[in-house]
């Protein structure tokens, strides 16, 4: 029997990937890997797997198989980690993957972009299970969510590497991937610290995450986790301030799913004035001062 299950590695994926499931339109479970889901999500029925850190892919694939056996369709939000741990259940479970799924036509039936996002390829699922990893600013939110019954498990999880120990980087930010509100600047921003001060302000005043180009990272003023774009991190937020960034293909497949697209360039030809919704053509080092200063008051 064809059944989907989604799988929620933080609280509020399950909520994000509902419209995914609507228009699936198969019966659904949800698997929360996070004890602080919330619980109304129109499911069938929310398995919780209350686990204190997502452990290594490797041991927890293994721990999932049993859990993800009798489904036809599992899908998870698209990121980094997902990707890890579904691929390998794939493997495991003989099943086939799709990645990064925005659309889909039927449950074999799923659209992907490729190619920086300048194509949109059609895939057909010859095998099932499918392991979906999917991007939910393609599905809209359904408006009224139902209540689940709940089920506790726990798993089996023996993995081949252990972390030791983790710091996080990022403070009080919120996550890139999932931030409302998300700031990021690109080559010109001269080293870490003056991008810290300029992008890392702004995003603080605005409660929002803070990004970066390639060229910014690869020049060390940004940490590697903050690349957005095609071999970065995809991001979809209501706001996305670009500051000294050009608009290269391969910065915009990573943010083309935005609400609203803000650029501050001082080159009135920079492409990415294309894209964006407004566009400022201005010194971002005068330009951002002056937008805090407003916002501050
Ligand atoms: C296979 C491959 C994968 C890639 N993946 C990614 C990816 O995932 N993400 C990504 O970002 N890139 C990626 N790139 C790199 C990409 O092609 C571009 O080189 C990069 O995005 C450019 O970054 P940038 O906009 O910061 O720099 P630039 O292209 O140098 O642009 C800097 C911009 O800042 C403006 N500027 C300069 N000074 C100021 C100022 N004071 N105030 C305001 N504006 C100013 C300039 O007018 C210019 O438009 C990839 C490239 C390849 C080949």
């Amino acid at each position: 029997m064809s059944r989907l299950l989604l799988i929620a590695f933080q609280g509020h994926e399950a909520e994000q990937l509902s419209g995914f499931a609507q228009k699936l339109g198969l019966p659904y479970d949800v698997l929360s890997l996070d004890s602080k889901a919330a619980l109304d999500l129109g499911a069938d029925l929310v398995i919780q797997v209350a686990l204190s850190d997502i452990p290594p892919a490797d041991g927890l694939a293994k721990g999932l198989q049993p859990i993800v056996a009798p489904y036809s369709h599992i899908a998870a939000v698209s990121n980094m980690a997902t990707k890890d741990v579904l691929a390998r259940l794939a493997g495991l479970c003989d099943g086939s993957m799709v990645t990064d799924a925005v659309d889909l036509d039927s449950p074999t039936l799923f659209k992907r972009p490729m190619v920086a996002g300048s194509v949109i390829a059609t895939v057909k699922v010859l095998a099932l299970p499918v392991f979906l990893t999917v991007r939910p600013a393609g599905f809209p939110k359904p408006a009224k969510q139902g209540t689940s019954q709940t089920s506790q498990v726990s798993l089996v999880l023996k993995s081949k590497a252990s972390r030791i120990d983790s710091t996080s980087r990022g403070g009080a930010r919120p996550d890139l991937s999932q931030a409302k509100v998300v700031v990021s600047g690109g080559r010109p921003l001269k080293d870490a610290a003056t991008f810290e001060q300029v992008i890392g302000g702004l995003a603080d005043q605005l409660g929002g995450a803070v990004g970066a180009t390639r060229a910014a990272v690869d020049s060390g003023i940004a940490p590697n986790e903050l690349q957005v774009g095609q071999t970065g991190k995809i991001v979809a937020p209501d706001l996305y301030i670009a500051a000294g960034i050009s608009g290269s293909t391969q910065h915009m497949a990573g943010i083309k799913d935005s609400k609203t697209i803000v650029a501050i360039n001082k080159d009135p030809d920079a492409p990415i004035f294309e894209f964006a919704d407004l566009g400022l053509v201005a010194d971002l080092y005068q330009a951002i001062p002056e937008l805090r200063e407003k916002l501050g008051k």
